[in-house]
């Protein structure tokens, strides 16, 4: 299942549904699988400052 990661910083979210097209990340790009050196197109914070989102509606 794909999983949204929310940036603990800046509360930006990465939605692997549509990838980060400033940060040059197609769609369909799950957040594991985003290179390590990708940083938030918001507040410029690495991959360690986020953390998954949980939505009790996907459940
Ligand atoms: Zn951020």
């Amino acid at each position: 299942m794909a999983n949204k990661y929310c940036c603990k910083a800046c509360d930006y979210v990465y939605n692997p549904q549509r990838g980060d097209l400033e940060g040059g990340v197609s769609p369909g790009v799950e957040f594991e699988d985003l290179p390590e050196n990708w940083i938030c197109p918001r507040c410029g914070l690495g991959k360690e400052y986020f953390e998954p989102v949980v939505s009790k509606e996907e459940e």
